[in-house]
């Protein structure tokens, strides 16, 4: 047995879960937000237990001594020798993981040259490490990368047709996001089908940010993200794809800079450029239900976003066992999942269970019927477990 904490960092935030393994049992939960502002929150949840406290949350290393201090207080853990190890979310591993490692201070050395590929995450992921680090020195820590999982993509998927020196010099390339909750995803999926030798998945990870994968055999063959998480569908405020030259196009028009459009593409954009109502899809349900046009407009040019990237990953894999939906929208929107399998039934043979679609439950399912030729599925992902699970695996705890 051994008590492992699982850790997403960002910027101002620290989201953490405390498991028992290998059960998996989840022994606490919560997040501290607003770390760096005037009015910090710490959210911690066990047992039957929720605790809020308001208060000023300096930096990072407040934040992990009053989770700490929790971890003890509340009783939660013995003392904090009980904890076993640390597993860490990082989000970009460049070109040099395929795989969660044991940190070390070369690993963090290399890690830190991924800052500029990922400005807004890395560091914050660092300064998580460092504060876990000096507040239990004796604790060994793993990092769980975003972008391993698509490390095993074969050059003619990764590469833009670019001039081929801007890969070799500037590290430009596909690498991929969501990678943990792709995996993870992809493997229940893989279990449901009954653990056949080989596999053909088509993951639909759906929330804030969104993101498609084409796996074959458990392995990531195709992603829809790209250099940055703005790249592949339409999100709740990301354009996904757009032609390139809309850039100085708006640049002149808007007399603006790229930064500035840039930020248009990643905050203004998707379903709430598009609907000018919300970048929530329940929102946007709720005005489709009321007939709103751009709602309407909206949901199918999500819907379609989508149903292109299965057609195209279907044509790659080969064909496709399954397609699993996961993340906010994939798990909760049914009528969205409809629109999309319903753009796509005639060309893949699809017989969706409208019943199954629309019943609200929790845990996998399928929501196909028997003769339908792909099987339709909703997995709730869960990327801190498979941080955890790593975390046990790497360090033989
Ligand atoms: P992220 O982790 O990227 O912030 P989530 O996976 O939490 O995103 O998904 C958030 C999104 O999921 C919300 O913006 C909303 O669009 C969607 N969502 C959450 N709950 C529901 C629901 N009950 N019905 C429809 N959409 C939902």
């Amino acid at each position: 047995m051994a008590k492992v904490l699982a850790v997403n960092a960002g910027s101002s935030s620290l989201k953490f879960q405390l498991f028992d393994m290998p059960q998996e049992d989840v022994i606490c939960s919560g997040v501290v937000e607003k770390i760096g502002l005037d009015e910090g929150i710490f959210t911690i949840k066990y047992g039957d237990q929720k605790k809020v406290l308001n208060t000023e949350i300096k930096d990072h290393q407040v934040a992990v001594d009053l989770l700490l201090e929790a971890l003890v207080n509340e009783g939660i853990v013995d003392s904090l020798e009980d904890i076993d190890a640390i597993g860490h979310r990082m989000v970009h591993g460049g070109e040099a993981y395929s795989e969660s490692v044991v940190v070390s201070e070369e690993v963090v050395e290399t890690v830190s040259q991924f800052n500029e590929l990922a400005p807004l995450h890395n560091p914050a992921n660092l300064i998580g490490l460092r504060a876990f680090q000096k507040a239990l020195p004796n604790v060994q820590h793993v990092f769980v990368f975003d972008t391993a999982f698509h490390q095993s993509m074969k050059e003619e998927n990764y590469l833009y047709p670019l001039p081929y020196e801007y890969y070799t010099d500037y590290k430009v390339r596909k690498y991929g996001f969501h990678g943990t909750s792709h995996q993870y995803v992809s493997q229940e999926a893989i279990k449901m089908l009954g653990n056949p030798d080989h596999s053909k998945v088509i993951v639909c990870h759906l929330g804030n940010g969104a993101s498609i994968s084409a796996v074959k055999d458990g392995k990531c063959m195709d992603t829809s993200m790209g250099f940055t998480p703005l790249a592949g569908i339409m999100m709740g405020t990301r354009s996904g794809e757009v032609d390139p030259s809309i850039m100085p196009y708006l640049m002149k028009k808007l007399d603006c800079s790229a930064d500035e459009v840039l930020d248009i593409y990643n905050k203004k954009s998707g379903m709430l450029g598009v609907s000018g109502i919300s970048s929530d899809a329940r929102d946007i349900e709720e005005a489709y239900n009321q007939g709103n046009e751009r709602a309407i407009l909206t949901s199918k040019m999500y819907a379609r976003s989508i149903s292109k990237y299965i057609s195209q990953y279907y044509g790659e894999l080969g064909g496709c066992d399954a397609i699993a939906f996961t993340a906010g929208l994939g798990e909760n929107s049914a009528y969205l999942r409809k629109m999309i399998i319903d753009d796509i039934k005639e060309a893949f043979d699809i017989v969706l269970d409208d019943t199954l679609n629309e019943t609200r439950q929790s845990g996998n399912r399928v929501i196909s019927k028997d003769n339908s030729h792909i099987k339709i599925m909703i997995i709730p992902t869960n990327e801190e477990v498979m941080i955890a699970r790593d975390t046990v695996r790497l360090l033989n705890l």
